[in-house]
């Protein structure tokens, strides 16, 4: 059985980083859009567990998304407002939310209110005690089973990115744009060696177990199977 997934909708990038780490290191896997408008169609494909929804956001409301979601699907949705008064207005609305976070709101909050969510859906069977991949962000690390791996800036780096953007598929360039904020000196073919490398740590932990996969052509992907 797979780990309960979480879509996040959330267009704020550093809010979403944050959100995205506590909820890998909690054992969840995490979807993260931006725009409003993908949410509806991502829940009809994909069945998430949970869906954390903050309420303005580029191309449609959480409010509009929540009341969707609900004309086809059951699925626990924690809204996100960035008023308290907000969440009276809200709950006046009746439309379906199963809970409502204020922000700013501390991580850890957030995800006790998910496995709150989860466990009362009986979702919560196939979440794992120990996480293959813990990420702290504040202290740039990263723990596979346990075991901190020892990874170079510019490999954390970039694992970084496949890592909090699990199922995600990123080209080279993509890599490099989301790693580095400035014009960096790295090039599209130094990804590769990178990689190379954190794979090499991986596999120290994790044996023969792939979760940094090559898409041929493009360029790559993590995601934890099984
Ligand atoms: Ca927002």
């Amino acid at each position: 059985m797979s780990m309960p997934t979480v879509l996040l909708v959330e267009d704020e990038q550093q809010i979403a980083d944050i959100e995205i780490a506590y909820l890998q290191k909690a054992g969840l896997q995490v979807a993260h859009l931006v725009r409003g408008n993908e949410a509806v169609e991502f829940v009809q494909q994909h069945k998430p567990d949970v869906v954390i929804l903050d309420v303005m956001l580029p191309g449609m409301s959480g409010t509009d998304i929540c009341q969707a979601i609900r004309q086809f699907s059951n699925v626990p949705i924690i809204m996100v407002t960035a008023r308290v008064e907000e969440i009276d207005r809200l709950l006046g609305f009746d439309m379906g939310a199963d809970d409502y976070l204020c922000k700013p709101f501390s991580p850890k909050e957030m995800v006790a209110r998910v496995l709150a969510l989860l466990r009362r859906h009986g979702r919560l069977a196939s979440l794992s005690k120990t996480p293959v991949f813990e990420h702290d962000v504040m202290g740039q690390r990263i723990s596979c089973r346990g075991q901190r791996l020892d990874l170079t800036p510019q490999e954390y780096r970039l694992f970084a990115v496949l890592m909090t953007h699990s199922g995600r598929i990123f080209s080279r360039g993509q890599m490099l744009q989301m790693a580095y904020d400035d014009d960096s000196e790295v090039f599209d073919r130094a990804v590769d060696s990178h990689i190379k490398n954190v794979r090499k740590k991986i596999a120290a932990v994790l044996g023969e177990q792939v979760v940094i996969h090559s898409v041929y052509g493009v360029g790559y992907r993590f995601e934890v199977e099984g």
